[in-house]
């Protein structure tokens, strides 16, 4: 009955179902640990042979609460949160790849996602190739290896607002043999939902939309259970051959669709940390019952934003999805039919410094390393988020030195709007 809710119901219902007597409200289980009343049933536990809780490392029931909610907002089979966006899609990739694999990732990922994937995970063994997420087909194919084991991209690029073609991507991912992980955070299970077409894996940066209103950091992992590891066993050895640090259990085998995420759990979860607490897991939860209210209005206002900001002679360019003329504007109707997210990107006219004097005269909209959020916020990659990239790295992933940033909070849309026409007055 759960899984036939509309989403809206499951922004509210899912995940927590209290039995008889049980509190409404998901509980904070804020204990480290777990108690049995004998050493045998805590014995099972360990060799993943009954289900249950023993170290909140591991799994906590709040946590699960609202790894189940996420999960069944996207339609996946399985889901668990992490400590932040970035242990998100640390885990995604490493649950899958080691030291002498290779994958393929969209050039216009996020800023922290880029040095992740390019120097990171490169210290441990693992190479990247960046790839621009427009080119063909046939282009894209170029860029894989023998040793590939997935692609990754983002739905909607931050802070780039790239669309992602993600049928392109399954299909270039599936016609290599490994699965597509796409990063979900700014179009939110409200706006898109990946695996419906295509993708395998989807990731979230919690700390965004789905918290809402900044108080947590926070990430989630979650599986369609779609691809089909043995098929590929070859490739996968560590899902589809036995793990002697659990028993020498195979995880495709055992667990099936719930595979990938069992192995993240028990594996990765164990060895490296990363969780959330539960304490900022309820905060999630709270966040997610108005998910589904607050996605429609950050659009509508965004739409209103972007239409004055097109039309003001002070701004050089915008860009939205939202906007008929906007490159990605066929792809958000696609995939993003009810809209795709607060979050713009714009310049105005002048230079480097004409953009800072404008951010400097906001008043409303804060300069703030935050995106996505119920408050209007702003920011100037090139010299926040990214300044760590080269000039041409910033061209590649899409970040003009002028590019600004700009997140459409729920406020009204009028003052919004009164305050960006006092900021542009002034330059
Ligand atoms: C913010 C963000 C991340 C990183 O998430 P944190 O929660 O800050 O660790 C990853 N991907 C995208 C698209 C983001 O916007």
């Amino acid at each position: 009955m759960e899984n036939d809710y509309r989403i809206e119901t499951k922004c509210i219902q899912g995940g927590w179902q209290p039995k008889c007597g049980e509190p409404r409200v998901l509980p904070i289980y804020q204990s480290t640990t777990f108690k049995y009343d004998d050493s045998d049933q805590m014995g099972k536990l360990f060799d993943l042979e009954a289900e249950g809780y023993f170290y909140t490392r591991l799994q906590n029931p709040t946590n699960d609460a609202v790894a189940a909610k996420i999960t069944a907002l996207e339609g996946g089979v399985a889901g668990m949160l992490t400590s932040s966006g970035q242990a998100a899609n640390y885990y995604a990739l490493f649950n899958i790849c080691e030291a002498g694999d290779h994958i393929v990732c969209s050039n216009s990922v996020y800023g922290g996602t880029f040095n992740l994937f390019g120097t990171t995970l490169k210290k441990q063994g693992i190479e990247c190739t960046f790839v621009n997420p427009d080119a063909s087909y046939e282009e894209l194919c170029g860029a894989f290896r023998p040793n590939t084991k997935a692609v990754f991209a983002e739905t909607i690029a931050n802070p780039s607002i790239v669309i992602l073609d993600i049928e392109k991507f399954a299909k270039l991912a599936h016609d290599h043999g490994v699965p597509l992980i796409v990063d979900n955070t700014f179009a939110t299970p409200i706006n898109c939902r990946p695996f419906e077409w295509g993708a395998d894996i989807v990731t979230h940066s919690t700390t965004k939309y789905m918290d809402g209103h900044a108080m947590a950091v926070g990430g989630a992992i979650i599986d369609s259970g779609n691809f089909d590891w043995m098929a590929h066993a070859d490739k996968f050895p560590g899902l589809t051959t036995p793990d002697e640090s659990y028993h020498g259990i195979t995880y495709a085998t055992k667990f099936g669709r719930q595979a990938y995420i069992t192995k993240a759990t028990a594996q990765l979860m164990r060895d490296l940390g990363s969780i959330p607490s539960p304490m900022n897991a309820f905060l999630l939860n709270v966040g997610l019952e108005t998910l589904h209210l607050r996605m429609p209005r950050h659009c509508e206002n965004a739409m209103k934003v972007a239409e004055y900001l097109d039309a003001h002679e002070k701004v050089a360019w915008v860009n939205y999805a939202g906007l008929p003329g906007n490159k990605y504007h066929a792809l958000a109707e696609k995939y993003m039919p009810n809209g795709t997210c607060g979050v713009m990107a714009f310049g105005v006219k002048g230079d480097r410094a004409t953009a800072v004097k404008f951010m400097d005269q906001l008043k409303l909209a804060a300069i703030v390393t935050h995106v996505a959020d119920a408050r209007t916020c702003i920011l100037h990659p090139a010299s926040h988020t990214h300044r760590q990239m080269t000039e041409e790295q910033l061209e590649e992933a899409g970040i003009s030195p002028d590019l600004i940033r700009f997140s459409v909070g729920i406020e009204n849309a009028d003052d919004i709007i009164s305050d960006l026409e006092q900021a542009l007055a002034a330059i």
